[in-house]
């Protein structure tokens, strides 16, 4: 049941037909895990902490650079050296006191994926390398957690929803292939529309509302303002989520 402070507080969204009280409630029902609060991550975490879900749990290993801040949202001068997840976690508090955030200061690996999915609705991909991504990925395939996956490079960003059973893998998608490791250019707006992408694709999710990006990966090209849609499809040899695995 909503309280009737929460009731105004997302009145804006109750007032979308096809959400009501009813997707409110959802969502405030909901757990979600945030893997990774930096560029992708930070927005993410704003945008669904002041949507009302009732429970985010934030992983992040890293401390707070100053290279971060020209789009890591969360994160401000006074942070440096801090925890990405404790300041993450005290701004998310101020901006939503209803809602729980709970903040884990550990580096994703096959051991701690497990206890990190318990009991979450949907993951969002908001790392910065793919080995984290194909274990998170993996971790998703074995639980049937659906993933919401985001990604960026300079201008360009990209965003896809992995559903557990029948669909592609984020492996499908992205087969492995040596990583370089080295650092990427990013805009903070790249990463603000990818990140709005992401949490309007877990509210979907989370409500049922609307086309997912099922099977369909989507670029967008800041620097020429173009948005194409790939059509992406299971691998029957995929080592993430075929039989071989
Ligand atoms: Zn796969």
């Amino acid at each position: 049941m909503l309280k009737d402070s929460e009731k105004e507080r997302y009145s804006r969204q109750i007032l979308f037909k096809a959400f009501g009280e009813e997707g409110q409630e959802k969502l405030k029902a909901a757990k979600v895990l945030i893997a990774g609060v930096g560029g992708l991550g930070s927005p993410v975490a704003m945008y669904l902490a002041t949507a009302g879900i009732g429970r985010l749990v934030l992983v992040d290993p890293d401390t707070v650079s100053l290279s971060n801040l020209n789009r890591q949202l969360l994160h401000w001068e006074t942070d440096l050296g801090r925890q990405k997840v404790d300041s993450a976690g005290e701004k998310l508090g101020k901006m939503n006191s209803d809602i729980r955030v709970t903040p884990v200061a550990e580096r994703i690996t096959r051991e701690t994926c497990r206890g990190l999915l318990e009991g979450a609705d949907v993951a969002v991909d908001c790392l910065d390398n793919m080995k984290t991504r194909y274990l998170l990925n993996r971790a998703c395939v074995e639980r049937g957690v659906p993933l919401v996956h985001g990604g960026v490079y300079g201008m360009l960003g990209q965003v896809t929803t992995i559903l557990p059973g029948g669909g592609p893998c984020l492996e499908c998608i992205f087969p492995r292939k040596k990583e370089r490791g080295d650092k990427i250019p990013v805009f903070g707006p790249t990463a603000g529309f990818t990140a709005s992408f992401q949490a309007l694709e877990v509210i979907k999710l989370l409500t049922g509302i609307g086309e997912l990006l099922k099977g369909r990966l989507l670029y967008f090209n800041g620097e020429i303002m173009e948005c194409i849609f790939a059509d992406v499809k299971r691998r029957e040899d995929c080592p993430g989520c075929g039989d071989s695995r």
